[in-house]
Formats: structure tokens, sequence, C-alpha cells
């Protein structure tokens, strides 16, 4: 029903009223990883993405880097029309083996978000030690203290098992979180891996330089991916002006553009988009799922995670979303 419901509304008659109700809007997407669980390249995500960017060219959109939207905002230029950002988060080995090429080959550029320190192969992100812990453990449960004091059981046995606890670890203080994985592995039984385990590797220096010369940008995402929201303001800085700093000293060409980690709006605040606003980066995007709209916060721009099925691709990328967001707020 809504398969049927969206193509008829790309067909041409609707879309060319629904563009004209909808007004000025641009969709970033968001993408991630595209292995599965054991860390192997996962055909039917990337067979999925190919067929939306196959859409996308045959229907004529335009693809620009998230830089070159601050500079036609900066231009003062209305939004482009028929166009779209695509980024990667966090700088894992095959966003830069596998995206890097299947993006290219549809010229159409991505923005990264590289974690520096991930890349300095000095630590994996506590949110994936924490995939990695529920995915090596033996036990269906796991007792655990929070940063905060708070006890908390992890329970393996629902789908997406690490997510309420994700969600409670966010909201604790993060100043530290990366000495109590220490305790997080004690109390899952699992023994914490030396090096970076090889499935969650990162790019290297090397292939970042090869992504900005197939056409790509690369940007900081901090240096540790801790919620900025929980961090004191000096950390905060480190995180954000330190990834920056990291990354013009590594890669000459980086783009002046920010993804602020995990990126919902509790995760960072207005002292966290000032420091933004205060440093030579242009702007920068959270995971709000949202059209960019004239008017938007350039320090905040929202972004859609990049569907894996053509329908929903065609309903975020062009008006069917802008105006089921006007409705709502109409209802409301
Ligand atoms: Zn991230």
């Amino acid at each position: 029903m809504k398969q049927q419901l969206v193509r008829w509304g790309m067909s041409p008659l609707p879309r060319w009223i629904g563009r004209r109700l909808a007004g000025s809007f641009l969709p970033i997407f968001m993408l991630h990883r595209c292995t599965d669980d054991s860390g192997r390249p996962d055909p039917r995500q990337i067979q999925a993405f190919r067929d939306c960017l196959s859409y996308f060219r045959q229907q004529g959109y335009q693809a620009i880097s998230l830089q070159q939207l601050f500079e036609s905002m900066d231009a003062g230029e209305p939004l482009p029309e028929r166009t779209a950002v695509f980024t990667v988060d966090d700088g894992f080995h095959d966003q830069a083996e596998i995206l890097g090429p299947l993006f290219a080959g549809f010229d159409i550029p991505l923005t990264y978000f590289v974690i520096t320190d991930f890349l300095e192969g000095k630590l994996l992100s506590w949110d994936d030690h924490l995939l990695y812990v529920l995915e090596h453990t033996n036990l269906e449960s796991i007792p655990v203290t929070l940063p905060n004091g708070q006890d908390f059981v992890i329970d393996l046995s629902p789908p997406k098992p690490h997510r309420p606890v994700r969600e409670a670890l966010k909201s604790a203080d993060q100043n530290r979180i990366y000495d109590w994985l220490d305790h997080l592995y004690d109390a899952a039984r699992v023994e914490r891996p030396e090096d970076i385990p090889d499935t969650y590797r990162p790019m290297n220096w090397q292939q970042a330089r090869a992504l900005i010369e197939q056409g790509h940008a690369i940007a900081p995402h901090t240096r540790s991916h801790r919620i900025l929201s929980q961090l004191s303001d000096e950390e905060a800085r480190q995180e954000i002006l330190g990834s920056w700093e990291d990354l013009q000293r590594k890669l000459p060409g980086c783009s002046p553009v920010f993804a602020y980690p995990t990126g919902r709006n509790t995760d960072f605040t207005p002292r966290d988009r000032k420091i933004v606003e205060d440093s030579p980066l242009l702007g920068a995007v959270s995971t709000e799922p949202n059209p960019v709209q004239p008017g938007d916060d350039r320090y905040a721009l929202p972004r859609f995670g990049m569907p894996t099925n053509l329908v929903d691709f065609m309903q975020y990328l062009d008006y069917i979303e802008v105006l089921k967001g006007k409705l709502r707020s109409l209802i409301n």
C-alpha cells in the first residue's frame, strides 16, 4: 500500500503539485557501515544502495558535498532544488573500501565524518566496545553499575540488546566512559582486546587521502565519540576543536564541517553548538530525521538515515517527507 502510494506520488503530476506545496528543501542522508554482524560486506545492503543511487541518477537529481551546501548558504543562494547531500559516519574500513568506490562510480561525493583517535588506532569508540562485548559474551544478562552509580541489567534476549544500555550510557557522565569499559568487560566475562578487532578496523590515513582524491570529503567527528552533552567544557572543546586540528595535520584538503556524535538533540547542547560556531568550521549536522528547510540552524542541520529500500529513499529524497512534516505540524 505504502509502496504504491509513494510510487504514485512520484509520478509526474502529483510530484509537480507536491513540490510546489513543499517549498524549498534538501535532504541530507547519513550512512553507517555496510557489513553484516560478522564484519563481512553485506551484499543485500550494498545492492539496495546501488538501486537507490541508480534511481537518483536516472531521475536527474544532483549531489553536492556538505561543504558546498554551506558555501552556497554563505553566498546567499536558496537551497538547490532536486539536490541531496550524502554523509558517512565514524571512519570504518568498509566505508572507505566499499562505499567510496560505489558512490564515486555514480559521481556522487560523500562527506565522511571520522573519529580521529579511531583512525589513529588509539581507540575503538565506546559504543562499538559495547557491541563487541554483547557479541562475545556467553551470559544471558549482564548486571552492571553505570558510571553514575546506577545499577542496570543488560538483557541479551531482545533483538537489539545494546539499545537500552547505550541510551542509559548516553545520559551518564561520559568523562571517564573509556575507563568504565573495563568494568563492562569484567561483568560480561569477555576479555578486552588489546588492539582494535579486525571487524571494527578503521580506514587508515592513506585510504582517507585516496577518498579525497576520488572526490569525497573527510571531516571531523570528535576524537573519541563521547557524548558532548555529558562532558566538561574543556573536554567538549578538545573533542570538537582537537579533532579538527588532528585532521588538518593529517589530511590537507579536509573539509571544515562537523557532525555531533550520535547526534540527537539531547546529545549536544547550545554550548557545543557555540564551540562549533566560534571555530573555523562552517556548520554542523545532527541526526534529527528531517529535511533541511530555509531558516534551519546551520550548526545543527538534520539528517535522515539512508534507507535500505528504494521506496523509502524516494519518500525521503523528494517532497513527500516534507509534506508529511508540514501536515504533522498543522495537526499539532
Ligand atoms: Zn558517529
